[in-house]
């Protein structure tokens, strides 16, 4: 056999298998399917037998039901025709037809009835029933029911019923016929009826069947090899399992050794007539398709397909089999050069592919051969290709780095030429020895050296002196050890002038550390000089003067007193400060003030010798620094010159000025070993001065140093005493001048210091001076209200009481506020309480001083003018104040002469005038009350009447008084001012 023909032979075996299979497949569908069709139309003749049997039943009833009523129908109308002819009477041919409803109704299967038309019962087979009334269910069905209709009714607790009806108008009666259910089955024919339907169906294998319910199976079903009598019990078996199914179907097998007896019941039940009607068809029949299939598949179809597939397997293994071992022979041949070989038995066919495949493969082994070696040629050309192209890359990458270092280079250069030309400093380079070889043109211009004369030269020749020159020549020795060198020279240009220079100058080594070049740098400091100075001058003199200040007079005082500590020398410190310069400010204004400065300082510094210093600490206060003082008459002369100088007015039209001066002085070494103590000592001599009437000098003395200790000592002493309540209040009674009876009291306050009282003169004007008197004067304004209260407790009638208050209190933050925290702690009437302010506190920071004095006034706070007389006081402004007292000062009370004696009588006269109240002060002699009584003094307090008194001698002393009426009562004396 060829290949070819095994190729088709296979390929044919091939689609025969399936080919077989499909046919299988389609007669294994059309058999089910016929199966499926037989069962389909046993179970409709099942359901034909049911609905046959149904209706056939249905009609029975039917027809039954409309024969009744209609046969008797007719007989009554017979009847009812006789009554008429007469032949019977009414009530005969009635009876007649009564009793034949009664009757025929017992001989039917159903029951015939009639009633009248109210519904009574006529006739009936159940004669109990007659003359009762029909149920009204029926009835009402009964009336809407037509005639001849048949219905069904289920009276309650009975089965259901059929009914028909016909009327018979002439009497009105309606004759009912009805059969109950279980007569239904009864009057069907039902043998015939099976029987009809077995024909019908046309089919041998279908039986048609009905079982009743009695159990019996109509007609009889046949049991396969057995008589009736056998199969009796199988078949009560059989009716007895379709009872209790009810429908479906089911294979009934009364003889399990005769497959062929089995049969297949289809059944369903007919309700109302308790029947189940169905069909037996035997099961082989049902069956039959499927196992000649089965057998078919079995016998012919499966082995066919196998042995279709095992044929088609070995020659699908014959065909492959050389042409595998062709394809295993060229993979072989890929590695080896051996041809592929024929075997005794192989076709001829075959024998040719193989002399092919030997031939084809043979030429690719040489094609192959061949391209091998132009690959290996090809790579290696490939190669070289690949290290030229890299050599090239290289080097191209080389050319570019250099030219960008050589680019850059270039920019460098370009951007050092441009710094080295447009630098503002002046730039030089010199060779190892020093010999310029090129300079910039700032160089140029800050030298006036064009660079023609300065190249080849040493910068040397640019020194101005030989001294410059050596420092150069020394600074050129040091470099190349230092490196490199900066610092100030001085210079000469061109032109011969000499300058200050900044120069630094670097050394320039080459790899083996040889200097090959100087590197130099320098920049004309002229002008910062200059402005250093200017800065030095402005630090350390005075901006309005021109002389020296503070700092500078410090920094020489110093240094003079280091050369004068050397060389044993005495040096004078004059601490100069013009007398009222205040006065002047404020009067003609600091512009003037200024001019009369600049005018002293003039005047002071054409005084003093050159080697002096004289200096302006500020505002109106100079010192002087004399290094030429050999002794104390030296001191003495100058001093006096200086207050001499001032003696001429000063002229700044239109003012003509007097400037006075309080000098204090302080000598080194004995006043002081430092700058400070210097200072500090001279003023304290120049207060000393002022305090002595000013416009005079005053030698510093240990003594007021001393003083100044005291100061401190006594100050630190009231702070203590304030905090342990050592201060103590005196009191001392203002007496009405013409009754002479107490009016009021001034609290004096005392200080009772270890056992001692100290009197207010030793302690209140340090206290004013660190400010302690704030302090005090609440401390005393406290006492005064506890003693008020006293007075309160004692029943004695109040008396105001005045405290003296310091001019610096009133400037106190919140002083009115605090005033009248204290007053209210103690529940005092402002009413009783006067403040003493001396001129000096009135006129001093007027509007600020007027504001507070109406607002204490305003409380009901009064006002006394203290040591009235003594100060400078504005008589317009006093008027504006709420002042209700004058106090005429001491001195003029007691001095006794003509001019104390005028200003007294003035004072009054003046108080009178203004309304006020005087009161003399220092009352010491029944002279003096009368005198003053004579002017028309108020009141007058003083020794003459009593001294300062402590609280408690008061108040006997009150007692005393109050023994007396008061002539001049409090009230009166709060007047309005
Ligand atoms: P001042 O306010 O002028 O008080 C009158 C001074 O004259 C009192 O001196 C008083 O003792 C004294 N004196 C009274 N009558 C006579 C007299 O007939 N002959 C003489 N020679 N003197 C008489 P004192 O108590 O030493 O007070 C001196 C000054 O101290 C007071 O002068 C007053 O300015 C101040 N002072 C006293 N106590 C206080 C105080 O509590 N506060 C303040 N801020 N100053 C007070
Ligand atoms: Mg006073």
């Amino acid at each position: 056999m060829t290949l070819r023909s095994k190729i088709f032979f296979s390929q044919a075996l091939f689609l025969l298998a399936p080919l077989v299979a499909a046919l299988g497949a389609a007669g294994f569908l059309v058999t089910a399917q016929q199966h499926q069709s037989l069962e389909q139309q046993a179970v409709a003749a099942s359901t034909a037998v049911r609905n046959s049997m149904a209706v056939a039943a249905d009609a029975a009833r039917t027809g039954a039901l409309r024969s009744m009523v209609r046969n008797n129908l007719v007989i009554i109308q017979s009847l009812y025709q006789k009554s008429l002819t007469g032949s019977l009477s009414l009530d005969e041919a009635r009876w007649l037809a009564l009793e034949t409803f009664t009757n025929r109704a017992a001989n039917t299967y159903g029951t015939l009835f009639c009633i009248d038309s109210r519904g009574l019962i006529l006739a009936h087979p159940d004669t109990s029933l007659v003359r009762t009334p029909l149920a009204p269910i029926l009835l009402a069905r009964l009336r809407e029911a037509s005639p001849e209709a048949v219905f069904q009714v289920a009276e309650e607790a009975r089965l259901p019923a059929l009914f028909a009806k016909s009327e018979f108008a002439p009497w009105g009666w309606t004759i009912v016929a009805s059969i109950p259910s279980r007569e239904w089955a009864r009057i069907l024919p039902v043998e015939q009826l099976v029987q009809d339907i077995a024909t019908a169906s046309g089919s041998e294998s279908i039986h048609p069947f009905v079982l009743d319910a009695s159990g019996t199976f109509r007609p009889d079903l046949p049991v396969p090899g057995l008589s009736s009598g056998e199969g009796k019990p199988l078949l009560d078996q059989l009716a007895r399992q379709l009872v209790q199914q009810y429908s479906g179907s089911l294979v009934w097998d009364p003889v399990p050794d005769n497959p062929l007896g089995r049969r297949t019941l289809f059944f369903q039940p007919i309700t109302e007539l308790n029947l189940i009607a169905g069909v037996a068809v035997p099961t082989s029949v049902l069956g039959r398709p499927w196992t000649r299939l089965l057998q078919f598949c079995g016998l012919v179809l499966l082995p066919g397909t196998l042995a279709i597939l095992g044929l088609g397997f070995f020659l699908a293994h014959r065909l492959g089999r050389p042409l595998q071992r062709l394809a295993t022979g060229i993979t072989g041949l890929e590695q080896s050069l051996d041809p592929l070989e024929t075997r005794k038995g192989d076709s001829e066919e075959y024998a040719r592919i193989i002399a092919c495949c030997n031939q084809m493969m043979s030429a690719l082994h040489e094609q192959r051969q061949k391209l091998v070696e132009e690959q290996e040629t090809n790579s290696l050309i490939q190669q070289q290709l690949h290290q030229e192209i890299a050599t090239r890359r290289e080097a191209e990458q080389k050319l570019r780095a250099e030219n960008a270092t050589r680019k850059s280079a270039e920019q460098y250069l370009l951007l050092f030429k441009n710094i080295f030309d447009n630098a503002i400093e002046g730039i030089y380079i010199t060779d190892p020895e020093g010999r310029i070889l090129t300079i910039n043109t700032s160089f140029s211009r800050i030298t006036g050296f064009p660079a023609a004369e300065l190249i080849g030269s040493h910068p040397r020749i640019l020194g101005s002196t030989l001294q410059i020159q050596n420092s150069f020549a020394a600074m050129w020795n040091e470099l190349p050890q230092t490196g490199s060198w900066s610092g100030e020279i001085w210079n000469r240009k061109k032109d011969g002038s000499i300058y200050p220079q900044w120069l630094s100058v670097s050394v320039i080594k080459n790899d083996r550390q040889e200097i090959t070049h100087y590197f130099a740098f320098c920049h004309d400091i002229t002008e910062l000089k200059r402005k250093e100075k200017q800065i030095s001058i402005l630090a350390y003199s005075d901006a309005l003067t021109k002389l020296p200040n503070r700092a500078a007079l410090e920094h020489r005082l110093t240094k003079a007193i280091a050369r004068a500590g050397r060389e044993r020398r005495t040096l004078a410190v004059f601490f100069i400060d013009l007398d009222n310069f205040k006065n002047i400010n404020d009067s003609l204004g600091h512009n003037i003030g200024d001019q009369v400065l600049i005018e002293v300082a003039e005047r002071l510094s054409a005084t003093i010798r050159s080697e002096d210093t004289l200096s302006r600490l500020g505002g109106d206060e100079f010192i002087l620094l004399s290094e030429s003082i050999d002794n104390e008459n030296a001191v003495y002369n100058l001093a006096s010159r200086i207050l001499a100088s001032l003696k001429q007015p000063i002229l700044l039209p239109p003012n003509t000025i007097y400037v006075n001066a309080s000098i204090g002085i302080a000598l080194f070494p004995n006043d002081g070993q430092t700058s400070l103590d210097l200072i500090k000592n001279a003023d304290m001599a120049m207060y000393k001065a002022k305090s002595e009437g000013k416009n005079k000098f005053v030698m510093f003395t240990q003594e007021m140093n001393e003083k100044l200790l005291n100061r401190i000592r006594v100050e630190s002493a009231i702070r203590t005493g304030l905090k342990q309540r050592e201060f103590a209040v005196y009191y001392q009674p203002k007496i009405n001048i013409i009754s002479e009876l107490p009016t009021s009291f001034e609290a004096l306050v005392r200080w009772q210091n270890n056992g001692t009282i100290v009197t207010p003169d030793q302690f209140i004007p340090i206290a004013e001076e660190s400010g302690l008197i704030d302090e005090m004067s609440l401390y005393v304004l406290d006492e005064v209200c506890i003693f008020l209260a006293k007075m309160d407790e004692h029943q004695l009638q109040r008396l105001p009481i005045s405290v003296n208050m310091a001019p610096r209190t009133f400037n106190q933050k919140n002083i009115v506020e605090t005033i009248d925290t204290i007053l209210r702690a103690h529940r005092i009437d402002h009413r009783f309480i006067e403040f003493e302010i001396t001129e000096t506190t009135a006129m001093k920071n007027v509007q600020h001083t007027l504001e507070i004095m109406r607002l204490f006034r305003e409380r009901g706070i009064r006002f006394s003018i203290d040591d009235f007389g003594t100060g400078y006081s504005s008589l317009s402004y006093l008027s504006e104040m709420p002042v209700s007292t004058l106090k005429i000062d001491k001195r003029f009370i007691n001095a006794g002469d003509a001019n104390s004696r005028s200003i007294v009588s003035s004072i009054t006269a003046m108080s009178k005038q203004m309304q006020l109240n005087v009161v003399a002060e220092g009352v010491e002699t029944g002279e003096q009350l009368r005198w003053l009584r004579r002017l028309g003094c108020d009141e007058a307090q003083g020794y003459y009447f009593s001294r300062p008194m402590p609280a408690a001698d008061v108040l006997v002393y009150l007692q005393r008084s109050n023994d007396q009426p008061s002539i001049v009562p409090v009230a009166p004396l709060l007047g309005s001012r």
